[in-house]
């Protein structure tokens, strides 16, 4: 089973040169080799593109000898990521022809644990190639073999390492608990059981500072020192979101996981509400997407089983009492759900949790 760890690094001076040169041939070989690879493309239209035969980074070292400075393995995964970006083009085409690699945003490369060449010992990580130490902050500690790892540094200038490790799985005790979790705008989710999981309070606050924010940073003189300063404010606000969003989304799927066995969510198509512009900003929020990787990967790893209930599986319409199907409670502000039917009178989003319930059974 394979778990990825994500911690800070703090490397020095003399190891931020050897990163930003790593990033940097990184991103090279992948645009030339992509650049080769159109132009022998037209060169050569009628045969057959995907059984060609295209050089490997080695071959570029004669003619771009600094390459040899960097980690060789970041070039081959820079290839491998070429090469799966080519195949997924010509097997789908929905995901385009891939892309050059612009300067910001891509400093990031991978590397490989070959025969122990990655370890970390007293809060410090080895990496192939640079002989000194990057300082870790390793505030989980994890078991297993590290198979890669992937450095990169995020527009606020901050460093991160992301660690693939093969563990053991560990199966939780099973249990008979089901559960239906509807997800929403007011509380981020609310489950059968009643549970109620509310959108956290700083989050709220720190969206409203970055708003702020971005308003400054569009007043500012373009190209001025003040605009640069203010465009690293942004950044940093911005990842400080996305970690305590993270952090929030973790606690509530590892909360559903452990308590039960089953656990049913909505195929939420959040191309279809983000058409309602008053409901896009919560729903990038929420990011319910992040959350339904997170419960899968987890359920993967503990042993437990995650349904998504069809589309169009009306969970908000359907009374949980008696079946009745109600076209009135399409209407998002009416809290209540009221059967004309049976008469039931129930909260709207714990009625809809104990239909996706429903389909556990
Ligand atoms: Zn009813």
């Amino acid at each position: 089973m394979l778990k990825a760890y994500k911690f800070r690094i703090y490397p020095n001076e003399e190891q931020r040169v050897y990163l930003a040169k790593t990033f940097g041939c990184t991103r090279f070989i992948y645009n030339k080799m992509l650049a080769d690879r159109i132009k022998s493309y037209e060169e050569n239209k009628d045969l057959a593109i995907r059984t060609m035969k295209y050089p490997t980074p080695a071959q570029y070292k004669n003619e771009f000898q600094w390459l040899k400075e960097v980690d060789s393995l970041a070039l081959a995964n820079a290839q491998m990521n070429l090469d799966k970006a080519y195949k997924n083009f010509f097997r789908d085409k929905s995901f385009g022809f891939p892309k050059f690699k612009k300067k910001i945003s891509t400093n990031t490369y991978t590397t490989n644990n070959q025969n122990g060449t990655v370890y970390i010992e007293s809060s410090h990580i080895k990496l192939p190639k640079l002989k000194s130490m990057i300082k870790i902050k390793q505030h989980r500690q994890f078991e297993g073999l590290i198979k890669s790892c992937t450095v990169s540094q995020v527009p606020s200038g901050k460093y991160y390492i992301s660690i693939l490790v093969d563990c053991e799985n560990i199966e939780l005790p099973k249990t008979d608990k089901k559960v239906g979790v509807d997800l929403g705008i007011k509380e981020f989710a609310i489950t059968s059981d009643g549970e109620v999981f509310k959108n956290p309070k700083h989050l709220k606050k720190s969206e409203k500072r970055l708003a702020k924010l971005q308003k400054d940073l569009s007043r500012k003189e373009k190209g001025s020192n003040n605009r640069r300063k203010a465009r690293i404010k942004v950044a940093k606000l911005y990842e400080k979101i996305a970690n305590q969003r993270r952090n929030m989304l973790h606690k509530v799927s590892t909360q559903l996981i452990n308590k039960n066995q089953v656990i049913v969510i909505e195929d939420l198509k959040v191309s279809n509400l983000i058409k309602n512009h008053k409901l896009a900003k919560s729903i990038a929020d929420v990011s319910w997407s992040e959350f339904r990787i997170m419960l899968e990967y987890k359920a993967k790893w503990y042993g437990r089983e995650i349904i998504i209930a069809p589309s169009n599986y009306a969970s908000s319409q359907l009374c949980s009492n008696c079946g009745n199907q109600s076209s009135q409670t399409k209407d998002l502000s009416c809290r209540t759900y009221i059967c004309p039917v049976c008469g039931m009178i129930m909260d709207r989003d714990i009625n809809a949790s104990k239909n996706l319930q429903k389909l556990a059974m």
